[in-house]
Protein backbone atom coordinates (compact mmCIF):
# COMPACT_ATOMS: atom_id res chain seq x y z
CA UNK A 1 0.00 0.00 0.00
CA UNK A 2 1.33 3.55 -0.23
CA UNK A 3 0.16 6.94 0.15
CA UNK A 4 1.34 10.46 -0.57
CA UNK A 5 0.07 13.82 1.12
CA UNK A 6 1.29 16.00 -1.81
CA UNK A 7 4.95 15.45 -2.45
CA UNK A 8 5.42 13.61 0.50
CA UNK A 9 5.34 9.97 0.90
CA UNK A 10 4.49 8.51 3.96
CA UNK A 11 3.19 5.13 3.19
CA UNK A 12 5.98 3.15 0.90
CA UNK A 13 4.80 -0.21 0.11
CA UNK A 14 3.20 -1.50 3.67
CA UNK A 15 2.10 -4.83 3.17
CA UNK A 16 0.29 -6.03 6.60
CA UNK A 17 -1.68 -9.02 7.04
CA UNK A 18 -3.51 -9.41 10.06
CA UNK A 19 -5.48 -12.89 11.19
CA UNK A 20 -8.68 -12.95 12.84
CA UNK A 21 -8.42 -13.27 16.90
CA UNK A 22 -4.75 -11.39 16.29
CA UNK A 23 -3.44 -8.17 18.29
CA UNK A 24 -1.20 -6.04 15.82
CA UNK A 25 0.86 -3.28 17.68
CA UNK A 26 2.49 -1.26 15.27
CA UNK A 27 5.26 0.91 16.67
CA UNK A 28 7.71 3.56 15.14
CA UNK A 29 9.31 6.97 15.97
CA UNK A 30 7.03 10.01 15.41
CA UNK A 31 5.71 10.48 11.47
CA UNK A 32 6.95 7.06 10.85
CA UNK A 33 3.73 6.47 9.19
CA UNK A 34 1.42 4.78 11.90
CA UNK A 35 -1.45 7.26 12.11
CA UNK A 36 -1.64 7.19 7.89
CA UNK A 37 -1.18 3.19 8.35
CA UNK A 38 -4.38 2.86 10.75
CA UNK A 39 -6.87 5.64 8.74
CA UNK A 40 -5.62 3.69 5.62
CA UNK A 41 -6.84 0.92 7.08
CA UNK A 42 -10.54 1.99 7.21
CA UNK A 43 -10.14 4.11 4.50
CA UNK A 44 -10.30 7.40 6.74
CA UNK A 45 -7.17 8.18 3.73
CA UNK A 46 -7.63 6.39 0.55
CA UNK A 47 -4.58 4.80 0.04
CA UNK A 48 -3.05 6.04 -3.11
CA UNK A 49 -2.04 2.34 -4.29
CA UNK A 50 -2.86 -1.00 -2.97
CA UNK A 51 -5.89 -1.63 -0.88
CA UNK A 52 -7.28 -2.92 2.43
CA UNK A 53 -9.38 -6.37 2.47
CA UNK A 54 -11.80 -7.00 5.08
CA UNK A 55 -12.66 -10.39 5.72
CA UNK A 56 -11.13 -11.21 2.51
CA UNK A 57 -13.45 -8.47 0.68
CA UNK A 58 -11.47 -5.51 -0.57
CA UNK A 59 -12.64 -2.24 0.57
CA UNK A 60 -13.45 0.83 -2.02
CA UNK A 61 -16.26 1.62 -4.61
CA UNK A 62 -19.22 3.70 -4.00
CA UNK A 63 -20.40 5.55 -0.98
CA UNK A 64 -22.95 3.32 0.60
CA UNK A 65 -20.45 0.38 -0.09
CA UNK A 66 -17.84 1.94 1.69
CA UNK A 67 -20.10 2.71 4.62
CA UNK A 68 -20.94 -0.97 4.84
CA UNK A 69 -17.40 -1.82 4.63
CA UNK A 70 -16.19 0.64 7.26
CA UNK A 71 -18.93 -0.79 9.81
CA UNK A 72 -16.41 -4.08 9.51
CA UNK A 73 -13.78 -1.34 10.95
CA UNK A 74 -13.76 0.03 14.47
CA UNK A 75 -11.99 2.66 15.96
CA UNK A 76 -10.59 4.12 18.43
CA UNK A 77 -8.99 7.59 18.86
CA UNK A 78 -6.15 9.21 20.85
CA UNK A 79 -8.95 11.73 21.87
CA UNK A 80 -12.24 9.45 22.90
CA UNK A 81 -14.63 12.34 20.44
CA UNK A 82 -17.43 11.53 22.25
CA UNK A 83 -20.37 13.00 21.26
CA UNK A 84 -20.50 15.26 23.87
CA UNK A 85 -24.23 15.95 24.20
CA UNK A 86 -25.32 12.33 24.73
CA UNK A 87 -24.49 9.98 27.32
CA UNK A 88 -22.37 7.06 27.33
CA UNK A 89 -25.29 4.70 27.07
CA UNK A 90 -26.74 7.16 24.01
CA UNK A 91 -23.15 7.41 22.49
CA UNK A 92 -22.87 3.90 22.04
CA UNK A 93 -26.57 2.92 20.86
CA UNK A 94 -26.87 5.65 18.60
CA UNK A 95 -24.98 4.27 15.34
CA UNK A 96 -26.29 0.57 15.75
CA UNK A 97 -29.98 2.30 16.18
CA UNK A 98 -29.04 4.73 13.26
CA UNK A 99 -28.01 1.26 11.37
CA UNK A 100 -30.79 -0.81 12.24
CA UNK A 101 -28.34 -3.34 13.85
CA UNK A 102 -30.99 -4.70 16.51
CA UNK A 103 -34.67 -5.13 16.45
CA UNK A 104 -35.50 -1.56 18.58
CA UNK A 105 -34.08 0.07 20.93
CA UNK A 106 -34.92 -1.81 23.86
CA UNK A 107 -31.99 -4.48 22.23
CA UNK A 108 -29.40 -1.91 21.19
CA UNK A 109 -29.83 -0.23 24.87
CA UNK A 110 -29.45 -3.89 26.33
CA UNK A 111 -26.44 -5.08 24.53
CA UNK A 112 -24.90 -1.22 25.25
CA UNK A 113 -25.40 -2.42 28.59
CA UNK A 114 -23.33 -5.65 28.26
CA UNK A 115 -20.52 -3.12 26.68
CA UNK A 116 -20.50 -1.36 29.63
CA UNK A 117 -20.10 -3.97 31.80
CA UNK A 118 -17.44 -4.99 29.38
CA UNK A 119 -15.13 -1.55 29.81
CA UNK A 120 -16.17 -1.28 33.69
CA UNK A 121 -18.12 1.23 33.15
CA UNK A 122 -22.26 0.02 33.80
CA UNK A 123 -22.21 2.65 36.91
CA UNK A 124 -21.81 5.52 34.30
CA UNK A 125 -24.49 4.82 31.83
CA UNK A 126 -26.28 8.14 31.83
CA UNK A 127 -23.76 10.15 32.43
CA UNK A 128 -22.20 12.98 29.62
CA UNK A 129 -18.49 12.56 28.36
CA UNK A 130 -17.57 16.01 30.80
CA UNK A 131 -18.99 14.05 33.98
CA UNK A 132 -16.12 11.43 32.98
CA UNK A 133 -12.20 11.42 33.44
CA UNK A 134 -10.63 10.84 30.42
CA UNK A 135 -9.84 6.95 30.92
CA UNK A 136 -13.41 6.22 31.41
CA UNK A 137 -14.40 8.12 28.33
CA UNK A 138 -11.70 6.13 26.38
CA UNK A 139 -13.56 3.33 28.06
CA UNK A 140 -17.35 4.30 26.35
CA UNK A 141 -15.75 5.00 23.66
CA UNK A 142 -14.02 1.17 23.28
CA UNK A 143 -17.57 -0.10 23.84
CA UNK A 144 -18.82 2.30 21.48
CA UNK A 145 -16.52 1.16 19.04
CA UNK A 146 -17.37 -2.80 19.73
CA UNK A 147 -21.10 -1.84 19.63
CA UNK A 148 -21.38 -2.48 15.52
CA UNK A 149 -20.31 -5.98 15.53
CA UNK A 150 -16.89 -4.60 14.02
CA UNK A 151 -14.46 -7.25 12.36
CA UNK A 152 -11.47 -5.42 13.53
CA UNK A 153 -10.78 -2.51 15.72
CA UNK A 154 -8.37 -0.29 15.15
CA UNK A 155 -6.99 2.37 18.03
CA UNK A 156 -4.89 5.07 16.91
CA UNK A 157 -2.76 6.39 20.40
CA UNK A 158 -5.88 5.18 22.63
CA UNK A 159 -3.80 6.04 25.75
CA UNK A 160 -1.33 9.02 24.48
CA UNK A 161 -3.76 11.95 25.57
CA UNK A 162 -4.77 10.40 29.25
CA UNK A 163 -3.04 11.39 32.39
CA UNK A 164 -0.47 8.95 33.25
CA UNK A 165 -2.59 7.09 36.12
CA UNK A 166 -5.40 6.92 33.60
CA UNK A 167 -3.02 4.39 31.23
CA UNK A 168 -3.40 1.92 32.93
CA UNK A 169 -7.31 1.14 33.16
CA UNK A 170 -7.51 1.43 29.19
CA UNK A 171 -4.51 -0.70 28.96
CA UNK A 172 -6.27 -3.34 30.40
CA UNK A 173 -9.73 -3.20 29.17
CA UNK A 174 -7.66 -3.59 26.16
CA UNK A 175 -6.18 -6.67 27.14
CA UNK A 176 -9.25 -8.00 28.42
CA UNK A 177 -10.64 -7.85 24.83
CA UNK A 178 -7.56 -8.99 23.46
CA UNK A 179 -7.80 -12.43 25.59
CA UNK A 180 -11.30 -12.71 24.33
CA UNK A 181 -10.23 -12.84 20.68
CA UNK A 182 -10.73 -9.37 20.02
CA UNK A 183 -9.00 -8.82 16.44
CA UNK A 184 -7.10 -5.68 17.02
CA UNK A 185 -4.41 -3.32 15.50
CA UNK A 186 -3.33 -0.71 18.01
CA UNK A 187 -0.73 1.74 17.30
CA UNK A 188 1.12 2.49 20.91
CA UNK A 189 3.99 3.97 22.55
CA UNK A 190 3.56 1.57 25.42
CA UNK A 191 6.01 -1.22 24.78
CA UNK A 192 4.96 -2.91 27.52
CA UNK A 193 1.45 -3.82 26.06
CA UNK A 194 3.08 -4.44 22.41
CA UNK A 195 5.09 -7.07 24.45
CA UNK A 196 2.78 -8.95 26.85
CA UNK A 197 -0.41 -8.41 24.85
CA UNK A 198 0.27 -8.12 21.25
CA UNK A 199 0.17 -11.66 18.63
CA UNK A 200 2.71 -9.80 16.24
CA UNK A 201 4.80 -6.64 16.61
CA UNK A 202 5.26 -4.18 13.38
CA UNK A 203 7.73 -1.59 13.59
CA UNK A 204 7.64 1.27 11.03
CA UNK A 205 10.36 3.50 10.32
CA UNK A 206 9.81 6.18 7.36
CA UNK A 207 6.54 4.74 5.47
CA UNK A 208 7.93 1.50 5.78
CA UNK A 209 7.36 -1.52 7.73
CA UNK A 210 10.89 -2.11 8.92
CA UNK A 211 10.72 -5.23 10.77
CA UNK A 212 7.50 -7.33 12.07
CA UNK A 213 7.02 -10.58 14.38
CA UNK A 214 6.15 -12.02 17.81
CA UNK A 215 6.94 -9.33 20.25
CA UNK A 216 9.63 -11.67 21.41
CA UNK A 217 11.78 -11.60 18.21
CA UNK A 218 11.18 -7.95 17.77
CA UNK A 219 11.89 -6.94 21.01
CA UNK A 220 14.94 -9.28 21.74
CA UNK A 221 16.69 -9.61 19.38
CA UNK A 222 16.39 -7.41 16.48
CA UNK A 223 20.19 -6.91 15.23
CA UNK A 224 18.38 -3.37 13.61
CA UNK A 225 20.14 -0.46 14.05
CA UNK A 226 17.15 1.67 13.60
CA UNK A 227 15.45 -0.34 16.24
CA UNK A 228 17.78 -0.37 18.45
CA UNK A 229 17.89 3.81 18.30
CA UNK A 230 14.38 3.59 18.79
CA UNK A 231 13.87 1.52 21.75
CA UNK A 232 16.87 3.42 23.53
CA UNK A 233 15.51 6.64 22.85
CA UNK A 234 12.13 5.67 24.47
CA UNK A 235 14.09 4.63 26.96
P1 LIG B 1 3.02 8.69 13.02
O1 LIG B 1 1.66 8.28 13.38
O2 LIG B 1 3.98 7.54 12.90
O3 LIG B 1 3.58 9.79 13.87
P2 LIG B 1 1.77 9.94 10.74
O4 LIG B 1 1.09 8.90 9.95
O5 LIG B 1 0.97 10.78 11.66
O6 LIG B 1 2.99 9.27 11.54
O7 LIG B 1 2.53 10.93 9.79
C1 LIG B 1 3.46 10.52 8.82
C2 LIG B 1 3.90 11.72 7.99
O8 LIG B 1 2.79 12.15 7.20
C3 LIG B 1 4.32 12.91 8.80
O9 LIG B 1 5.43 13.48 8.16
C4 LIG B 1 3.13 13.83 8.74
O10 LIG B 1 3.53 15.17 8.84
C5 LIG B 1 2.53 13.51 7.38
N1 LIG B 1 1.07 13.71 7.32
C6 LIG B 1 0.15 13.02 8.02
N2 LIG B 1 -1.10 13.41 7.72
C7 LIG B 1 -0.97 14.40 6.79
C8 LIG B 1 -1.89 15.21 6.05
N3 LIG B 1 -3.21 15.10 6.22
N4 LIG B 1 -1.37 16.11 5.19
C9 LIG B 1 -0.04 16.23 5.02
N5 LIG B 1 0.87 15.49 5.67
C10 LIG B 1 0.43 14.58 6.54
Amino acid sequence: MRKSFGAVSVLNGVDLDVHRGEVVAVIGPSGSGKTTLVRTLNHLEQPDAGSVEIDGRPMGGRDRQLAAQRRRVGMVFQRFNLFPHRTALQNITLAPLQQRLHDGRVAAESRARELLRKVGMDAHAHKYPHQLSGGQQQRVAIARALAMDPSVLLFDEPTSALDPELVGEVLSVMAELAADGTTMVVVTHEMRFAREVADWVVFMDQGRVLVQGPPETVFDNSGEPRLERFFAAIG
